[in-house]
């Protein structure tokens, strides 16, 4: 069935100065192979050294957030068929480098955490479920599904060039909260990003939208935080 051209950008810190690319020659087997499924031939049958995340294989865990052809997308959800070749795979941009194809989150795994996600629910608390309604329930549609694989993060400008911006995915994920009706720590969430490496930095570029491979919208997310913002009465 033909074969396609991968050029990897490889990177071993314990060998290179500096990164470079690497070609591979990947057979395509069956109509339907993703990206990962080409890595993993790389890895298993050419080259074991080529280093990357994978694991849910399916578009739920975001460990595979890879820059393809420009883009970030996920490899595992990423048809070889709809791609120009060569296929040109990179690490996420502006995410330390560690290794080939793998990135440091922990700088945009602590800004999640500095959200606080996570309910802070009214006291006292219900003997039961604390209820909501399906209309408040439907207000969360197109935020919970975040899947923290950093690709809006790593394609927005603003956070390229701020390094303590909080950034599109955090933003999204505290504007989660700040619009769930059993949450009542809003004003905390609000004053953590008031300021000019919160908020304010979006420029409402909307790389994070095209990048977004579950079809989120962190700019209108961060809209809604800005709207919050202003009626503020803190
Ligand atoms: S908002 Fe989308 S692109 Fe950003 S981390 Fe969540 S799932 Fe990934």
């Amino acid at each position: 069935m033909g074969k396609v051209t991968f050029t990897i950008l490889r990177f071993d810190p314990e060998k290179d100065k500096k990164p470079h690319y690497q070609d591979y020659e990947v057979e395509i087997r069956r109509p339907g192979m993703m990206v990962l499924d080409g890595l993993n031939q790389i890895r298993w049958e050419q080259d074991g050294t080529l280093a990357y995340r994978r694991s849910c294989r399916e578009g739920v865990c975001g460990s595979d957030a890879l820059n393809i052809n420009g883009v970030n997308r996920l490899g595992c959800i990423t048809h070889l068929e709809d791609l120009k070749t060569p296929v040109v795979i990179q690490p996420l941009p502006s995410m330390p480098l560690i290794k080939d194809l793998i990135v440091d989150l922990n700088d945009f795994q602590d800004k999640f955490f500095l959200c606080k996600p996570f309910l802070i629910p009214k006291k006292p608390l219900p003997d039961l479920e604390q209820l909501q309604s399906p209309e408040d329930r439907r207000k969360l549609d197109g935020l919970y599904e975040c899947i923290l694989c950093a690709s809006c993060s790593s394609s927005c400008p603003s956070y390229w060039a701020d390094p303590e911006y909080l950034g599109p995915s955090a933003l999204l994920n505290i504007w989660r909260f700040v619009v769930d009706s059993r949450d009542v720590g809003a004003d905390e969430r609000l004053q953590l990003l008031n300021d000019r490496h919160g908020v304010w930095r979006c420029h409402t570029i909307l790389n994070c939208i095209e990048a977004c491979p579950k079809g989120l919208n962190p700019t209108q997310a961060i809209g809604g935080l800005k709207k919050a913002l202003v009626s503020a009465k803190f």
